[in-house]
């Protein structure tokens, strides 16, 4: 099953990717994990990339469809995956479309975490997991460009049919419950 989790920053797309990580025993790919982790070890990419998560912008597509490509070859990703994070621009999700046709494979199902504006700024904020982006300037930042140039990626997989709406509001038990039973 390849999944792509989608949704707002402060949705849950992390939360939720990693239950189903582990309720479907599939890899749990998070473009932001990758970078953040790449950050605090100081690697070339941490350094070209770290100016721009703290703005709360978007990493060059080319940087990300790359790495994202890499690690989709790798043969823990056969037999399924969850996407979080990417694609966030619809040129990402051309891209993504046409390394897995070239693999002969598939976007199974797109998973829509639907969640009010005000509960994101309000989880966001509330949240100490001491992210340099999660301040009231920078969640602005990256709602506006969430908004922007990344809820198209919605309109993107719409058209191909594979998108279901989650409703995002709840406890993470009763989200959780909800995302399975769209997935059956
Ligand atoms: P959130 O959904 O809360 O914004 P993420 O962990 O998915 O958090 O992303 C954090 C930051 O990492 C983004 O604001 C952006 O700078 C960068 N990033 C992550 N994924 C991508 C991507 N697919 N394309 C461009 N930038 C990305």
């Amino acid at each position: 099953m390849n999944i792509i989790l989608f949704g707002p920053p402060g949705a849950g797309k992390g939360t939720q990717a990693e239950k189903l990580k582990n309720h479907f025993e599939i890899p749990h790919l998070s473009t932001g994990n990758i970078f953040r982790a790449n950050i605090k070890n100081e690697t070339e990419l941490g350094k070209k990339v770290k100016s721009i998560l703290d703005a709360g912008d978007l990493v060059p597509d080319e940087t990300v469809v790359d790495i994202v490509v890499d690690e989709l070859q790798k043969p823990d990703y056969e037999n399924g995956y969850i996407l979080d994070g990417f694609p966030r621009t619809v040129p990402q999700a051309e891209a993504l479309d046409k390394f897995l046709e070239s693999k002969g494979t598939a976007i199974d199902t797109f998973l829509m975490l639907v969640v009010p504006e005000k509960e994101l700024v309000d989880r966001i904020l509330s949240r100490a997991d001491g992210r340099s982006d999660d301040s009231p300037e920078k969640v602005k930042r990256r709602l506006d460009v969430y908004r922007k140039e990344t809820e198209p990626v919605l309109n993107y997989y719409k058209k191909k049919g594979l998108v279901e709406e989650v409703n995002g509001v709840g406890s993470v038990e009763e989200i959780f419950d909800r995302i399975k039973n769209t997935l059956q």
